[in-house]
């Protein structure tokens, strides 16, 4: 039995239901619920009646809804493309009904911006005693970069030692400000401060005030900005060898001026503020007048190049590669409508889900993209629509910054 619950029916959740959807062998029946029926109705239009069977409204922060859809649907497994703040809710429901669970992104509260893994980890035990298996992280990054990095470590190096995952959307989609992704999400993300793994300990910065300009294969130089990102919690445990982990994204002159004006009046803030009686975050604001990310395909220009470098040691010598995709929004557009950050996050979360429900990756409990085998994965990648290279490198261009 494959029959999945899609949770969520925005910018991702929409390649994730037409990938699945184009693949009747691994997923026999798909169901989508989200906030908003009528979007869920609009994707399954799209997706085709016959492939996408059933639709229903849900509120993901609800546990009781969600145990009774689940009920109703009886999934074989709950992809969970929502935002972070249902993870947990929709973590409890799987237990409460006994379904395999798969995210995109880590748990946070609402109140403050975490990212990190702690919360979700805590759900190992009982997940392994329920004989249930979370997969977290299922996305480009976190998720692709993780697999790269197990790929790099199985198949590359007896030690990994250094890591830097490098982030760029060389993309234009015309717009004066927009975010890719839900824009509450990504710009918590960006106004956090940066952090880093280095000798033992994290290492902090201010938010995006550490930069370096990186040629990127396909796209050319970016400007690229260190952050703290969620899959450096995981690697850095996963792969105890490693001396320093960092994650760099790009960022175009406008973007960041927009939101220096925006965090400087306040807007960028989730501390709710009364607004004629009201409480408002205005962040969530903000997020209202933006440009809604799965509307940004249309005549997106350009492609991503999401990527690691690894340097660590080999039959006793060191080496250096760098293991990447680049991805063509255009391209994108014309196969499912959605602009690549979608598509890139979309396509991994289909193959993940591909693989839990075939058992190439199954056991109980809570993991990482990065405990499993790699080669299923980084195989349905190429065949999927995300082709990856690797390369040797004579030296990280990032080694001394
Ligand atoms: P969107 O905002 O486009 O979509 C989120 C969807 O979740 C919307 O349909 C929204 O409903 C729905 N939703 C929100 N709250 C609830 C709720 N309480 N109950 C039911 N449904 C709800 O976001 P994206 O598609 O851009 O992102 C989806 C996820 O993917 C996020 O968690 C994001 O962090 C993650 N992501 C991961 C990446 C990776 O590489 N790992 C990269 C990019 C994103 P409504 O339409 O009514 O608002």
């Amino acid at each position: 039995m494959s029959r999945v619950l899609v949770i969520g029916a925005g910018g991702v959740s929409s390649v994730v239901v037409k990938k699945c959807a184009m693949l009747p062998e691994y997923f026999d029946e798909i169901h989508l619920a989200s906030r908003t029926l009528a979007k869920c109705e609009r994707l399954q239009a799209e997706a085709g009646k016959d492939r996408v069977v059933g639709v229903y409204q849900v509120d993901a922060d609800n546990v009781d809804e969600l145990v009774a859809l689940i009920e109703k649907v009886q999934p074989a497994l709950v992809i969970n493309v929502a935002l972070p703040y249902q993870d947990l809710p929709i973590m409890d429901a799987c237990l409460a009904t006994g379904v395999h669970y798969l995210d995109t992104a880590n748990y946070e509260p609402k109140d403050e911006a975490k990212f990190e893994y702690s919360w979700q980890w805590a759900y190992h035990d009982r997940f392994k005693e329920a004989g249930l298996m979370a997969l977290l992280g299922s996305g480009f990054d976190p998720g692709v970069t993780n697999v790269f990095t197990a790929y790099a470590a199985k198949h590359y190096f007896d030690e990994i030692h250094y890591l830097d995952i490098v982030d760029c959307n060389g993309g234009d989609h015309g717009q004066a400000f927009a975010t890719n992704f839900n824009p509450e999400i990504n710009i918590r993300e960006i106004t956090q401060r940066g952090k880093y793994w280095e000798d033992g300990e994290w290492k902090e910065t201010d938010p995006i005030s550490v930069r370096k300009d990186l040629d990127y294969p396909g796209v050319g130089v970016r400007a690229s900005y260190l952050l703290f990102h969620e899959e450096l919690e995981s690697i850095v445990k996963h792969f105890p060898t490693i001396k320093r982990a960092r994650f760099w994204m790009t960022f175009g002159d406008a973007y960041l001026n927009h939101l220096r004006v925006l965090e400087g009046i306040g807007m960028t803030s989730i501390q709710p503020i009364d607004f004629n009686g009201q409480q408002i975050a205005p962040l969530e604001f903000l997020k209202a007048v933006l440009p809604n990310p799965g509307s940004l395909a249309e005549g997106y220009e350009g492609l991503t190049c999401i990527g690691t470098y690894i340097t660590g040691i080999k039959d006793g010598k060191e080496k250096t590669i760098f293991i990447y995709n680049n991805c063509d929004h255009a391209a994108c557009n014309r196969e499912v409508g959605a602009q690549a950050v979608s598509y890139t996050t979309g396509v991994p979360a289909m193959i993940g889900a591909s693989l839990m429900l075939e058992n190439i990756w199954m056991k109980p409990g809570v993991w990482n993209m990065e405990q499993f085998d790699p080669d299923p994965f980084m195989d349905r990648l190429n065949k999927y629509g995300l082709p990856w290279q690797v390369v040797d490198v004579e030296k990280n261009p990032l080694a001394d910054d």
